[in-house]
């Protein structure tokens, strides 16, 4: 019998083993908490132990890039800017690739709400890749897909997690020179499951069918994070609401590492080594190493790893507003550049509450527990609404 892991922090959920099992033994399940791990089918396996030599994330080494070069990034186009996370670097990244007539591979969510890797090839589709969605996203045959391409010779861009893009390598296990990855600077994933019953929860509480869920929309009051959701009402009528972070009790949850998979609190990818050829992350304390760069609409902290990711620094500067920055510096303000995000000590207590009273009970004990702080944040979100309106008046009147 193959055993891929003892404990559940020992995977990662890469899908790794799953790609390079030659005869389709491995499939990834939900366990009881909605992650998914490997599960193997005994009657196909054939005992190669193909899957054990590819998992990446039990191998206690790191191995990795320490940035050559930093910068702050933003993207020239306004209406980018406004669809991306942070300063919209990942999609100057895709357009580079896709016009020398690649491949880009990313996460997207499909029409039920589930964040799956996909490929794209054409412009068009990189709205689909936009926007990070706080999930973990399934990487399905993805990495099989991206090997027959490298194979035939086309350009591949390939972007993820850290333990994602670690995950591709050791299933490619060798370099490709038409191979880039582009990592993001990440604080931990939560898992499909939880997400779609917050959604469910959120449409039968409101008497709504959502149709889009923004996790980062720059639109209204800027509170740091704040989301959209776009709704169609039982009358046919569409509509939209901010979701504010401090309010919500999904996004307060994942910020705050609540309700992560657990090898995200252990995951010795959230360091100064990178797996990619980029990182990508939001630049955190950029006003104060940087004074002069306007973040209004968010800025892009942009590492550059390898010398392959040297050689495109020229081509992104057509698509993005590049300042020369310091690693060192910025890594001071960014957690998760040098550590995982610690183990709650509420994750358990989320978990048990949901399995026993389903999301409307996780719904119900946020807001009773935390409704000092939810009326804090409340007044702050109306304060700051007043003056954008104020402020929005005595511009009309030139003043
Ligand atoms: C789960 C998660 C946690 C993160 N945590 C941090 C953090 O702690 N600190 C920090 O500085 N930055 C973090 N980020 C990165 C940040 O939110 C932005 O994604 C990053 O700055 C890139 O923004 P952008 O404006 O360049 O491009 P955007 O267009 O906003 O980014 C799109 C990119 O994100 C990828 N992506 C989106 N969702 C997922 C997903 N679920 N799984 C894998 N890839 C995904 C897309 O494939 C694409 O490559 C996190 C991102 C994710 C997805």
């Amino acid at each position: 019998m193959i055993n891929l892991y003892k404990e559940k922090n020992e995977c990662c959920g890469c899908s790794a083993c799953a790609s390079i099992c030659p005869t389709q033994a491995i499939t990834m399940e939900p366990d009881e908490d909605g992650f998914f791990f490997p599960v193997v089918n005994n009657s196909k396996c054939i005992r190669c132990r193909m899957c054990l030599k590819t998992c990446h994330f039990r191998d206690t080494k790191i191995k990795g890039n320490r940035p050559l070069a930093a910068f702050a990034a933003i993207n020239k186009d306004e209406t980018v800017l406004k669809n991306s996370s942070s300063g919209g670097a990942f999609s100057a990244l895709a357009s580079i690739v896709l016009e020398m007539g690649g491949v880009v591979f990313g996460c997207a969510f499909n029409e039920r709400m589930e964040p799956n890797h996909i490929g794209i090839d054409n412009f068009f589709d990189i709205e689909k890749l936009q926007g990070s969605k706080y999930v973990q996203s399934k990487i399905n045959n993805t990495f099989i897909e991206a090997k027959r391409l490298l194979d035939q010779g086309r350009i591949v861009l390939y972007s993820g997690t850290p333990c994602q893009i670690a995950g591709l390598k050791s299933y490619l296990g060798r370099e490709y020179n038409n191979l880039l990855t582009v990592d993001l600077i990440c604080h931990g994933v939560p898992s499909e499951s939880f997400f779609k019953d917050y959604i469910s929860w959120l449409e039968k509480k409101n008497k709504w069918k959502i149709i889009t869920y923004k996790f980062r929309d720059k639109g209204k009051v800027n509170m740091g994070y704040s989301g959209k959701v776009i709704y169609i009402k039982k009358n046919g009528k569409i509509g939209e609401r901010t979701i504010y972070w401090p309010l919500d009790c999904y996004y307060y949850y994942f910020l705050n590492g609540d309700i992560c998979r657990m090898s995200c609190y252990e995951c010795k990818y959230a360091s100064n080594y990178r797996q990619g050829d980029f990182t990508l992350g939001d630049y955190w304390g950029v006003k104060k190493i940087h004074p002069e760069v306007n973040t209004q609409n968010g800025v892009s902290l942009l590492l550059i790893n390898t010398e392959t990711a040297m050689g495109y620094v020229d081509k992104l500067s057509n698509y993005l507003k590049l300042v020369n920055s310091d690693f060192e510096q910025a890594k001071k303000y960014n957690g998760q550049l040098n550590h995982p995000v610690p183990k709650s000590e509420k994750r358990e207590m989320i978990f048990k509450t949901w399995h026993t009273g389903g999301y409307t009970a996780v719904a119900n004990e946020f807001y009773f527990k935390n409704r000092k702080m939810i009326v804090v944040n409340q007044v702050k979100i109306v304060m700051l609404q007043i003056i954008k309106k104020i402020i929005k008046i005595l511009k009309m009147f030139g003043t």
